[in-house]
């Protein structure tokens, strides 16, 4: 199990799904947590499960759509904890969901505005503060919709391929000044967001039955990897909790 104690990490969109998952895990392999959500209660059970395990953590309402917002999640985690170790750039919207003759303008804007300028505010926010302290980790999550177009996403899809070049951007930029930065698809989890795709009946995911889906506990330990030391020799690549060779490196059943 890859050694995260005292590190500081946050996790946006910590609230349910993968975020809440991956929170819990890094939680018990002793990182310290800041858990970020529009409203700040929707993280109070994932609070609780970390206090009542021994760990800690605390909760920021914030927006990832809003540049203020994020600056100031920065910033109340430093205040709190001294540092930040390690971004998870976690929180995402599938929606809208439709044919594009069919979305309406503006909910495709807020999409990319959550999925990918949300992304960039985080790096935008915490990326000096690594460069002075000379080390930090980036991991955007992505996603197979990032490489591949899937019929009613083209927001969410445009927003992940974007995903993956500001994860390429940001490598390039910063690998070489102490900063380890990775793109990971999560694979098709059971969390709200899949609620969501199956009732638009689009596309073939849609119809994926629930029982096909993987649970968040397997992402989570996948990210716990990413955050550790263990996988500095795979800075800088978009990762596939699908592949086996991750997957082994993790400690995950094979497929
Ligand atoms: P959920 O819908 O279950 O959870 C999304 C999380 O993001 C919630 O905590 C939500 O909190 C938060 N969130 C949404 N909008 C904002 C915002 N503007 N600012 C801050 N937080 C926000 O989704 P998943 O757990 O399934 O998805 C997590 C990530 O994984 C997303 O980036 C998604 O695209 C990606 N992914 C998921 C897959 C899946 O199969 N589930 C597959 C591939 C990628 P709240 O509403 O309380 O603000």
């Amino acid at each position: 199990m890859p050694d995260l104690k005292d590190k500081v990490i946050i996790v946006t969109g910590a609230s349910r799904g993968i975020g809440a998952a991956a929170a819990l895990e890094l939680a018990a392999q002793g990182a310290r947590l800041v858990l970020a959500a529009r409203n700040a209660s929707a993280c109070s059970e994932v609070l609780e499960q970390i206090g009542n395990n021994g760990g800690e953590a605390f909760a920021v309402s914030c927006d990832v759509s809003d540049f203020t917002a994020v600056e100031k999640m920065i910033s109340d985690a430093k205040e709190r904890f001294g540092r930040v170790d390690v971004l998870i750039n976690n929180a995402g919207i599938v929606d809208p969901v439709g044919l594009i003759e069919d979305t309406d303008p503006e909910a495709w804007a807020r999409n990319i505005q959550v999925n990918l300028v949300g992304v960039y505010h985080g790096i935008r926010a915490v990326i000096k503060d690594f460069y002075a302290q000379g080390h930090g980790t980036i991991i955007n999550i992505s996603s197979g919709a990032a490489h591949n177009p899937l019929e009613g996403w083209s927001a969410y899809c445009s927003g992940k391929a974007g995903v993956f070049m500001m994860t390429r951007a940001t490598a390039h930029e910063a690998g070489e000044k102490g900063v380890r930065v990775y793109g990971f698809a999560p694979g098709v989890v059971d969390t709200d967001m899949q609620v969501t795709i199956r009732a638009s009946g689009i596309n073939r995911v849609s119809q994926l039955p629930r029982e096909n889906l993987s649970k968040a506990v397997e992402p989570a330990k996948a990210l716990a990897f990413l955050c550790s030391e263990e996988a500095a020799d795979l800075a800088g690549q978009e990762l596939d909790v699908r592949n086996l060779e991750l997957r082994e490196r993790v400690g995950l059943p094979a497929l």
